[in-house]
């Protein structure tokens, strides 16, 4: 760590205590980023870095509900609006129960980045609530929901801030969020994506981040004058981004071996194909089941019941090419990385926001492997999103092969922008640096030219 990193960590830290995921992200942006702000001086003048840090708007609130036994419960609701120089405050919302401030604000810091990547007029914001919605009834999460948009509906608008979904926000929850805002407000405007097609929502929402992922991978295999196609890959989780991640893997004729959820992973060795994927879609999305109930339908798979005693997952101990960490942040350590390495992974994109520690980051750097880091390689679903706002705005619908040709040119574009401000800034290849350096650089010269605010 340099000097001015090392200040700036010695500050946040003491500014947000007990935030370890917020300090995570802002120390890997500001490593990269102090490289501009050596070359850039107006930008350490105008303390740019320092003011993303620090959120334009955080709102905490209380979110009551009611069981279905009548009990009364309690959670806390959050958005974070993070900036807003180039665009609205857009990013999901995440319903975890491990869901706190911290992991807001580093979602929210990743989001401002990511979006900037785009091409698309977007801020950063990122929100969400402690609420489990694992083995909750459809009226609970639909009350849970409408109380939610109660509070919110006054901070959110189709050009103030469009939410999304995130880990366990699906395209349930948007429908009961988007009912609550419009009958609160009575206006039917795009202020939530990830819509129901029948209203408001865009091809291909659904798909993008997955799909997006395994674009950013194939662009970058082509570097190396390689393709997808024949690769093994593992994938972890098993939710949005794990199913089209997988779908699209095997339209390009790439054979995924994993999926996993907090519960354990399966591994089938004759790979997870269209018919099999379907099974797992209507286990995930309907019926709500756990990924073990694969392992009961199809024999070539062994599942794997997660344990917490180990200090590593085994899902990253798997003979295999290609890696898409798609659950959630730092399923990645150390000891992961070195068995990942260990087993010939030589591309590993990240499906999952911050889905490596930041040793993990480290080792894959060191290593040279093709890394595509979160902010770049997931942002087909934020871009996708802000083709769903054109699309409401317009009161159009495009057509599929329209969006994903749309989704792919994006994705293409960010891997471009990525890899060239890599060399520009004279580390070749490391795409770390690019995705935080060209993110960086479009929040900041917005931010210089709207004077201080
Ligand atoms: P989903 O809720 O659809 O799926 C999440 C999956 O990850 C589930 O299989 C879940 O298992 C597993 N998971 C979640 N938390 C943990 C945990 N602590 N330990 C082990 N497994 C866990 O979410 P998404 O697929 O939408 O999101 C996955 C990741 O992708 C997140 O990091 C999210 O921020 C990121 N992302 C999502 C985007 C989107 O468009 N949806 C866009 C960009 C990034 P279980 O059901 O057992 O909890």
């Amino acid at each position: 760590m340099n000097d001015y990193v090392t200040k700036l960590m010695a500050h946040v830290k003491a500014k947000n205590p007990a935030e370890p995921e917020f300090y995570q992200t802002v120390q890997e942006v500001a490593e990269s980023v102090s490289i501009v702000l050596d070359r850039k001086p107006q930008y350490r003048k105008a303390k740019i870095l320092e003011r993303i840090i620090e959120p334009e708007r955080v709102l905490m609130f209380r979110v009551p509900w009611q069981d279905d036994k009548g009990e009364y419960q309690v959670n806390r609701g959050f958005r974070i609006q993070m900036n807003s120089a180039i665009g609205p405050y857009k990013g999901g919302l995440r319903f975890h129960p491990t869901v706190y401030l911290g992991i807001l604000k580093f979602l929210a810091f990743e989001q401002v980045f990511k979006n900037a990547l785009t091409t698309l007029p977007m801020g950063g914001g990122k929100g969400g609530a402690d609420f489990d919605p694992k083995g909750k009834s459809d009226d609970e999460v639909m009350r849970f929901c409408q109380s939610f948009m109660s509070e919110l509906f006054r901070h959110i608008g189709p050009n103030t801030d469009v939410p999304a979904g995130d880990i366990g926000v699906g395209g349930r929850e948007i429908g009961y969020l988007f009912g609550q805002y419009r009958r609160l407000r009575d206006e039917f405007t795009g202020v939530l994506t990830g819509k129901g097609l029948t209203w408001g929502g865009s091809l291909i929402r659904t798909e993008a981040t997955g799909y997006g992922a395994v674009y950013f991978a194939e662009e970058m295999l082509k570097t190396r004058g390689e393709s997808i196609k024949g690769k093994v890959c593992l994938v972890s989780g098993s939710g949005n981004v794990a199913q089209y991640t997988v779908e699209k893997l095997n339209q390009l004729g790439a054979k995924a071996v994993t999926l996993s959820d907090s519960s354990g992973f399966i591994y089938d060795s004759a790979g997870i194909d269209q018919e099999k994927l379907a099974f797992v879609l209507d286990l995930k999305n309907v019926k709500r089941g756990r990924i073990s109930e694969y392992a009961n339908k199809f024999k070539t798979a062994k599942y794997t019941p997660a344990n917490p005693n180990l200090d590593h997952n085994p899902l990253w101990d798997m003979k295999a090419e290609c890696a898409f960490p798609s659950a959630t942040q730092n399923e990645i350590n150390a000891k992961d990385a070195a068995n990942l390495l260990k087993n010939g992974v030589y591309v590993v994109t990240e499906g999952a926001n911050m889905p490596s520690t930041l040793d993990a980051t480290k080792m894959f750097l060191d290593k040279k492997i093709l890394y595509g880091p979160a902010k770049a390689a997931n942002a087909g679903g934020v871009a996708t999103s802000g083709l769903e706002m054109s699309q409401n705005s317009e009161r159009l619908s495009w057509t599929r092969e329209e969006v994903d040709s749309k989704l792919h040119d994006i994705m293409i574009k960010i891997h471009k922008n990525c890899y060239e401000t890599a060399k520009e800034y004279g580390t070749p290849g490391n795409l770390v640096n690019g995705a935080n350096i060209a993110g960086f650089l479009k929040v900041a010269d917005a931010m210089l030219d709207q004077g201080l605010v």
